[in-house]
């Protein structure tokens, strides 16, 4: 592989999935109920939110009218739990172990599917420039150096370690001697290493997420991430996101400011 292909820069975040209402059943519900409901949204997340929220106080029909209106009022007041119920589906690829090592931390509201290091060979696998590295040509030729020495110990460890696999339990199928070379020389490959990562969350995790991991407190590289996924979700429903700003950071890194912190 050259050597401009191995390594990565930034995060890419694809939205895979968003929820839909299902109208048939929303209006079987209302009928059953004798109730009249009608929202200025079209978005699945919000409605579905808004249907959530007011199922609590049988509110349908009453009150605040429009949908922002309603849901400016369920971050205000930190009814979070409403918020549980909007979910939304990111394949992230170009971050790093370690990023992941951090943001696996976030527990509530969170599925993770991560690629597996015992099962995929790694002999070909990209590395992240931590961004301090990315503004610095001396740094970075040091940080290569030290990179391209694990990729090799690696190569030979994973190929050395097969054959040892091989010739001292052959009663192994192909396939698990493959696995038990990988989980051991796996342990030399760097933080660095790119991985991708399935996530699912739910609005309120999202937005725990986007405050934590978009302030300037947080580490370079998962702030970039979460400046990416913040600009999924404000698109995707300015209703439950519009709140949280994109701001320059000091160090030339963007940060992520939230209006209704912890919600
Ligand atoms: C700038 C920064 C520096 C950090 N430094 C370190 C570090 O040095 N070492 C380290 O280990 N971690 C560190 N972390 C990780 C941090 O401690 C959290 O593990 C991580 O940010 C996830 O936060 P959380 O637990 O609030 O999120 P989640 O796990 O998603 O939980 C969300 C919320 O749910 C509630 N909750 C979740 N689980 C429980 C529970 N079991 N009991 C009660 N309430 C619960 C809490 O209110 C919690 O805030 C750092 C994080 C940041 C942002």
């Amino acid at each position: 592989m050259p050597t401009s292909e191995i390594y990565v820069t930034k995060p890419k975040v694809y939205l895979l999935g968003r929820q839909q209402v299902v109208s048939e059943e929303l209006k079987r519900f209302l009928d059953d109920e004798g109730l009249a409901f009608a929202t200025d949204t079209e978005i699945p997340a919000e409605i579905l939110n808004e249907i959530a929220g007011r199922t609590c106080y049988m509110s349908f029909g009453k009150g605040r009218k429009s949908n922002r209106e309603y849901l400016e009022n369920i971050l205000e007041s930190k009814h979070g739990s409403v918020l549980e119920h909007a979910v939304w589906n990111l394949l992230i690829t170009g971050v790093s172990r370690s990023l992941t090592h951090e943001l696996v931390r976030h527990r509530a509201g969170f599925g993770y599917s991560q690629l597996s290091q015992r099962y995929v060979d790694e002999s070909e696998a990209k590395y992240v420039i931590p961004p301090l590295y990315q503004e610095s040509s001396e740094l970075l030729e040091l940080w290569q150096k030290a990179i391209e020495c694990a990729r090799k110990a690696y190569a030979e460890l994973a190929e050395a370690t097969v054959r040892y696999v091989q010739e001292s339990h052959p009663e192994i199928p192909a396939r698990d001697r493959r696995k038990w070379a990988r989980q051991a020389a796996r342990s030399v490959l760097p933080n660095a290493c790119e991985t991708k990562i399935f996530v699912t969350g739910n609005a309120r995790a999202w937005r725990h997420f986007l405050e934590q991991r978009g302030s300037p407190h947080a580490e370079a590289e998962i702030r970039r991430l979460a400046v990416e996924v913040a600009k999924v979700l404000r698109q995707e429903s300015p209703n439950l996101f519009g709140d949280i700003e994109i701001t320059n950071g000091a160090d030339g890194i963007p940060e992520v400011r939230v209006q209704h912190s912890k919600v």
